[in-house]
């Protein structure tokens, strides 16, 4: 079997790129008088805080102290502008447009696609099994020479379980001319050690992870990256030199010295996921609760589309994923505090006098015939 080689992998002129070389890269000092970078000497337009220095842009300070929270060394810690950013850095560094392809396994998140169709880059579907599992025979059937990044999402979204480690084993170790990259938004609800474990065993591997969900910082768009330290200096050769701003890396780094407040959340969403999955399952419209690793439920109705659009009318908004292939009739929940899952509840119970669609099987209210929500302990 050949063996990994990441040159051969990226795209040919990527490897003679110049990055630009900022200011803060040509002097690193912190002490001094700075005229090399042409920002306003006197201070910000702003009440709050001086702005008007270029910030890190590697980041360092966040990157020394996530490190050992993850258990992997800074290089190989890349963060981006939310996990858009590295989706899309792989995606360039990696496909020749028109000419290379990526694989996806749908139901999944809508960005591998979507970063793909902005680059011309062909997309290999090859769709979960039932139960929301890789299928391994046909992902395995279906690598081409030129397929470049295998996308796994894991707890998987909108489907809330993790995959199977064992196929993504399998695939790390089949696919040694692409990189894997598990995707886990949201491993911090699941209880499974991460993949950045396995670093060090497998250069294809990529993990993403993001302080938008459990450390709930989504407005400030941070996401992390972390692969091999030649992977990670690839992504940092061809990101905008400055891509995370000074009040973003500040507030980062506020954050990392918070992980028990992030765990206490965490602990609180999950009681409530448990709470509303068994309030979900006595509600007789309500046929299937698919097991869930994250912060959120896909949920079965008998009519989705109404009962999505009788919430909305009460000002509850969830998610239509009622026409997503292997997610008839279902709609995907984020679990919110005990007042709003309460709130959409209240909501629900008007709706049990609604008709009961023709096409589905219909809901028997009997508790044994719904799929039990799996307990992840
Ligand atoms: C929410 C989510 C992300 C996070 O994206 P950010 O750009 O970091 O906010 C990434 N992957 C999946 C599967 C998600 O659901």
């Amino acid at each position: 079997m050949q063996s990994f080689n990441l040159q051969s992998l990226l795209r040919p002129h990527i490897l003679s790129i110049t990055p630009y070389s900022s200011a803060r890269d040509e002097y690193t000092g912190t002490e001094g008088v700075f005229l090399d970078a042409n920002e306003n000497p006197i201070g910000s337009t702003v009440d709050q805080g001086a702005y008007n220095r270029y910030p890190d842009p590697h980041q360092w300070a966040i990157k020394q102290r996530l490190a050992p929270i993850k258990g992997v060394r800074p290089g190989q810690i890349f963060l981006g502008n939310g996990s858009d950013e590295p989706i899309d850095l792989l995606v360039r560094a990696t496909c020749t447009p028109g000419q290379d392809n990526i694989l996806i396994m749908p139901p999944t998140y809508g960005m591998y696609e979507v970063s793909a169709n902005i680059n011309d880059v062909a997309i290999i579907k090859i769709p979960l099994t039932p139960n929301f599992q890789v299928d391994i025979e046909a992902v395995l059937a279906a690598i081409t020479p030129t397929t470049k990044l295998i996308w796994l999402c894991s707890p998987n979204n909108p489907s809330g379980n993790l995959l199977q480690a064992d196929a993504i084993r399998t695939i790390l170790e089949a696919a040694q001319q692409s990189l894997v990259i598990v995707d886990e938004a949201y491993i911090d609800f699941a209880q499974t050690p991460s993949w950045t474990a396995e670093l060090d065993n497998y250069p294809n591997l990529v993990v993403l992870q993001t302080f938008s969900k459990a450390w709930g910082l989504a407005a400030l768009r941070l996401g992390m990256c972390f692969a091999s330290e030649d992977l990670i200096a690839v992504l940092n050769k061809i990101k905008p030199p400055y891509n995370i701003s000074a009040p973003t890396q500040a507030l980062a780094l506020e954050a990392l010295s918070h992980e028990a407040e992030k765990e206490e959340m965490v602990t609180k969403i999950l009681a409530e996921r448990a709470i509303l999955a068994e309030n979900l399952r006595s509600l007789p419209f309500v046929q299937a609760i698919h097991p869930s690793d994250a912060n959120f439920l896909l949920v079965q109705f008998n009519e989705a589309k109404a009962t999505f659009e009788h919430l909305i009318e009460q000002q509850v908004i969830v998610r239509d994923r009622s026409k997503v292939k292997l997610c008839d009739g279902c709609l995907r929940i984020s679990v919110g505090t005990n007042d709003e899952n309460e709130r959409l509840l209240a909501v629900l119970r008007t709706m049990d006098t609604a008709p009961v669609s023709t096409d589905l099987p219909l809901g028997t209210g009997d508790e044994a015939t719904k799929p039990e929500l799996v307990s992840n302990t």
